[in-house]
């Protein structure tokens, strides 16, 4: 069932979003819910990503 929530705030998703998620060697490729807000943060950040929580996101699984 699709969230009706975004990863990282209330607002409803846009879109799933196919998202690589790392931290040093760890790596885990996601599938996750993305309001607008988010996505064009995470499609500004590019390949570089954005870090949360001391994490690190990135838009596709490469
Ligand atoms: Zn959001």
């Amino acid at each position: 069932m699709p969230s009706a929530r975004c990863l990282w705030c209330t607002d409803p998703p846009l879109s799933e979003e196919a998202v690589l998620k790392w931290r040093g060697d760890d790596r885990e490729r996601l599938t996750v819910p993305l309001c607008r807000k988010h996505l064009e943060r995470l499609r500004k950040a590019g390949e570089k990503g954005r870090e949360t929580k001391g994490w690190y996101y990135k838009l596709g699984w490469w």
